[in-house]
């Protein structure tokens, strides 16, 4: 079914500017997907398995077969001449033809040079499946244009600022702006993905987010890149290679993860204003910080012609800024608000009764923080936010505010109204249903180590190490796979909802195409309901997972892999080193690395049973 492609060097990708606009006529047959998964392994699909099987996830009967695309990156048609097409456009194409009824043949589709992306609207209500087609009853049909930009669109409309726009400044934007407005222009999910890191580096270096996103989003055609040659390299301004002396495709930068193409996309500009960059710096700033200009770039104005091919680029960056600024959204109050005037006696009288409890739990519905404070009012300090849920030792009272201990042994004080009581047993593993998901299996090794060992085998040693452990400590363990075999990640997910877990850890060992890339990650899905508790989850395994095996912390991340979406239980996915990388690799292949891996798990799991409460 699926075939590993070697070299991964066969993918290109464009990220200069206003590339995007020409693409290339496809003409010759088209052979298969090209596709990544989540530990960066290529594999070539045939297409009408894929398609078929999107076809029925959007008509609601999914087969499984696309979740497990979902879950890798199937990211570009490939035709005999490696070159690509946007898989989304032909994927949603399909289901609308034949949501409609229509034939639909893929080769006329696209040698006709049709370029149009469908969608699907809600009133498709039957399928049956004849002689091995697709029928529906329903129509939803309904085409859109091109995803992308259409740029003289971008500035129709649009009316540039009197005076010139600094790159250097405070947020225009919030976060949420710029996410609402990603989405309703059908951005491309990793570029929705890195929003909040753009907002976390303009807090760090004091450039604009929404200029800075804006240009990203310009440079990428929203994430989408040029309609024949996605991106898979993290490169979300045209960053040439030090040595570059064309922007020939092959002379662009490649970063190891979204973060570090983010930050390299701060530090460049950087250079350009004459900023102090972040961490390690890449080696094209290294080239533009030593040039006579460095420094004097400072307004956005500044960026056209010199750098770009085009006399309008910058309006094309402050059009889409002006764009997230204008973004209407609805804001959730993220603090407590001031004390209420009267003295509450309902709070005192709770206080008063918690106060003889052990524990508390953090228990905000409206708002998504507590306020940590230094002492009892309002007019202390805020020493920390604390998320829902999290389990707080009572030490004191005094009014409305009791005093805790936080899981991070931080001291202070939480107003009453905001936490309730909890009972703690001493067992924090008692009772609680425990599922854990060995990656990979069976055919699907998952990531083959620099060399040969399999990802599917450090996965499931790792799980049952753990399994072990918690079994021995009083938690009822699940394992979605006991042996070497395969599972679609909707199986994984369908056994953990119909057990109803009480929480879902994931476990995978990383790779990727640079040798030198190491170290640990964890990842939870910020966009479930349980998205805080799952954050929560993910950073104690993190910590316990460095702490143990004393590796490169890369850090708790967000993402949308099915496992952590679908799962309808706190969940989280480690990735325990990179088998890409050799000393990481022989690390793993040692049962006493897998061991220790599997000991850290259980501590964090212990944390996170005992110091958070739903
Ligand atoms: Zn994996």
């Amino acid at each position: 079914m699926l075939k590993q492609i070697k070299k991964p060097g066969l993918i290109i990708i464009q990220v200069l500017a206003f590339c995007f606009l020409l693409s290339a006529p496809v003409e010759a047959a088209v052979e298969g997907f090209i596709a990544k998964d989540d530990q960066g392994n290529l594999f070539q699909y045939s297409y009408e398995e894929l398609l078929d099987s999107y076809a029925l996830k959007v008509l609601g009967q999914s087969n499984g077969l696309y979740e497990n695309y979902a879950e890798k990156e199937v990211y570009a048609l490939v035709n005999s001449n490696n070159q690509y097409i946007d898989y989304k456009d032909v994927l949603d194409y399909y289901a609308a033809a034949i949501a409609s009824g229509e034939r639909f043949n893929l080769e006329e589709y696209l040698t006709g040079g049709k370029a149009k992306k469908a969608k699907i609207s809600g009133d498709i209500k039957t399928v049956a499946l004849s002689d091995e087609k697709i029928v529906t009853s329903g129509s939803g049909a309904t085409t859109i244009s091109n995803p992308g930009f259409d740029l003289d669109d971008l500035l129709k409309g649009f009316k540039p600022p009197a005076s010139q726009s600094p790159i250097v400044g405070p947020a225009g934007a919030l976060k949420e702006q710029a996410q609402e407005w990603a989405e309703d222009n059908d951005a491309a999910e990793e570029l929705i993905e890195i929003i909040p890191i753009y907002w976390e580096y303009a807090e760090k270096t004091g450039m604009r987010p929404e200029i800075l996103f804006a240009q990203a989003a310009v440079e990428t055609n929203l994430g989408h890149y040029s309609d024949d040659v996605p991106g898979d390299r993290h490169n979300y301004a045209g960053i040439l290679k030090g040595d570059a002396e064309d922007d020939d495709p092959e002379n662009h930068e490649s970063f190891a993860d979204p973060e570090e193409g983010v930050r390299a996309h701060y530090n460049h500009m950087a250079a350009y204003t004459g900023l102090s960059p972040i961490g390690e710096t890449h080696d094209r700033y290294n080239v533009a910080a030593t040039q006579s200009w460095s420094g004097s770039v400072i307004y956005v104005e500044d960026l056209s012609g010199r750098w770009s091919p085009s006399e309008d680029y910058h309006l094309y960056i402050l059009a889409v800024a002006d764009n997230i600024i204008q973004t209407e959204v609805e804001i959730l109050e993220e603090e407590i608000p001031d004390d209420p005037e009267e003295p509450d006696e309902d709070t005192r009288k709770k206080v008063e009764d918690l106060s003889d409890q052990e524990h508390v739990a953090v228990d905000v519905a409206d708002i998504t923080v507590l306020n940590l404070r230094s002492g009892p009012g309002t007019d202390h300090d805020i020493l920390d936010r604390l998320v829902r849920g999290t389990v707080l030792k009572v030490t004191g009272h005094d009014g409305e505010w009791l005093e805790v201990i936080t899981p991070d042994d931080k001291e202070g004080w939480v107003h009453g109204d905001y936490v309730r009581a909890v009972d703690l047993t001493d067992n924090p593993f008692k009772g609680n249903l425990v599922v854990l998901d060995p990656g990979h299996g069976g055919i699907d090794s998952g990531a083959i180590g620099i060399t040969g060992l399999m990802e599917k085998e450090v996965n499931l040693a790792v799980a049952e190490y753990l399994k072990d452990m918690l079994d021995d400590a009083g938690a009822r363990v699940e394992m979605t796979r006991s042996g070497d075999h395969s599972v679609s990640s909707s199986n994984r997910v369908y056994k953990a909802n119909d057990k109803k877990a009480d929480v879902f850890v994931s476990i995978h060992a990383n790779s990727f195409s640079n040798p030198e890339s190491n170290g640990i990650e964890t990842y939870y899905c910020s966009n479930s309901d349980d998205s805080e508790a799952s954050k929560f989850l993910a950073q104690q395994l993190q910590r316990e997972l460095i702490s143990a095996l004393e590796l490169r912390d890369r850090g708790v991340k967000a993402n949308s892999f099915t496992v952590l979406r679908d799962t309808e239980m706190p969940s989280a996915l480690v990735e325990i080193g990179f088998l890409s990388n050799k000393e990481e690799e022989e690390l793993l292949r040692k049962e006493e690395t897998r061991e220790k891996a599997a000991e850290a798990l259980f501590k964090g799991l212990e944390a996170y049973l005992r110091n958070y409460r739903q």
